[in-house]
């Protein structure tokens, strides 16, 4: 049985997982924009797809710093025990907190 403040933290882990994997998933199509208008027909000008993909990138390696992505608890960075492009973890592999509920 979850105490009060450890729903506490699981809910703030899962908010802070949600802006992190919304700022993750914003980058990426920011880039994807960026190939597009690269190889797109029309000759888009230089600056625009590589501001696409500065910004793009920018938002990948600092979303993780913005979104505060670690545990709540013990404020570690949980490694990614889920799957795929945008693992969601279900436990803090240092304290044991139950991510979710
Ligand atoms: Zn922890």
């Amino acid at each position: 049985m979850a105490t009060a403040k450890e729903l506490e933290f699981a809910a703030t882990f899962q908010r802070r997982w949600r802006n992190y994997a919304g700022a993750r998933a914003l980058s990426f199509i920011t880039i994807l924009v960026g190939i597009g208008l690269r190889g797109a027909d029309f000759a888009a000008p230089a600056w625009t797809y590589r501001s696409l993909f500065v910004v793009g990138f920018l938002g990948l390696f600092l979303s993780r710093r913005f979104a505060q992505y670690k545990c709540p608890r013990c404020d570690t960075t949980p490694v990614n025990n889920g799957e795929g492009f945008l693992p969601s973890p279900v436990k803090c592999v240092v304290c044991n907190l139950a991510f979710r509920q």
